[in-house]
């Protein structure tokens, strides 16, 4: 075929210069795998924007770090019910928090606050706060953790409801799951790491079933959100996870007798019950 079609190489269509000039097909051209378009992996700074807010406590307006959980993949739910995105931890981005007055709470109950609530919380924390400080576009885990315990301070000040000091002693506990789950496997003191973060997530979890507990009898129906069941069944998975075993069969079996929980809510109880008598059974 000569050289009339070499140089194509320089545009990157080296592979067509042995192609027959003439006669088509048949010979084979070898065809590249046409290339698959390069479908961006979506990250955890592209569902990340800005929100403007207005303090609820100070009256100062800033911009609060929040995602579009539209755009993230939920893949699955730990037994107690916290969610996994494929992209993001969404935990790390439910507080609110004021950078000039030190006011926090979970976004969702941000904008609820008497003006006691808001009188207490500029005596007690306004007076001291020194200010945030963030690294980067997205929240590290230390920065959603300080987050969360600037909430729960805030929440203890204001005389929050306990549900929802329970709850972001939840969010703490997760938190504190991710970050763990998050070390790198060759992190040289890894073990230690781990095993400490697993303690304190269990503290967590202890302050979270136990003011859950108290929720129950003082509180009504929704509670964080959260239906009887729902709720019944998240109190099981606290005792379960924090070894109350005796304690989370209690609510299990409360699950299991009432007729109307779903049948979903009772399998995910009943996976609770296998895995205690399991438990008990290795322990005989
Ligand atoms: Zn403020």
């Amino acid at each position: 075929m000569g050289d009339i079609l070499s140089g194509l190489e320089s545009m990157g269509l080296g592979s067509l210069s042995e192609v027959d000039l003439f006669h088509d097909k048949e010979k084979k051209v070898e065809k590249k795998e046409p290339e698959k378009p390069v479908e961006k992996k979506t990250e955890e700074k592209d569902l990340v924007y800005e929100k403007g807010v207005e303090c609820a406590c100070c009256g100062y307006s800033f911009k609060e770090k929040t995602i579009r959980l539209g755009k993230a993949r939920m893949i699955s739910q730990d037994m107690d019910l916290r969610p996994r995105y494929e992209e993001v931890d969404s935990l790390k981005y439910n507080i609110t928090a004021c950078p000039r007055c030190g006011y926090a709470a979970l976004t969702k109950e941000f904008t609820h606050l008497s003006p006691g609530q808001a009188r207490l919380i500029k005596d007690k924390i306004s007076i001291n706060f020194t200010g945030l400080k963030y690294e980067n576009d997205t929240y590290s885990y230390d920065e959603a953790i300080a987050r969360s315990k600037l909430a729960l301070v805030n929440s203890i000040v204001k005389k929050g409801k306990i549900s929802e000091r329970a709850y972001i002693c939840l969010t703490l506990g997760w938190l504190t799951r991710g970050k763990s789950e998050s070390i790198a496997e060759d992190e040289e003191s890894r073990d230690m790491l781990v095993d400490m973060l697993s303690n304190e997530e269990n503290e967590y979890l202890k302050k979270a079933a136990e003011g859950f507990a108290e929720a129950l009898l003082k509180e009504g129906f929704p509670i964080c959100g959260l239906d009887e069941s729902t709720f019944t069944y998240l109190l099981a998975a606290l005792n379960y996870e924090t070894g109350s075993y005796q304690e989370s069969m209690r609510y299990v079996e409360k699950i299991l007798i009432n007729r109307a929980v779903s049948e979903r809510i009772k399998d995910k109880a009943r996976k609770i019950k296998e895995a205690i008598a399991e438990i008990r059974n290795a322990g005989k």
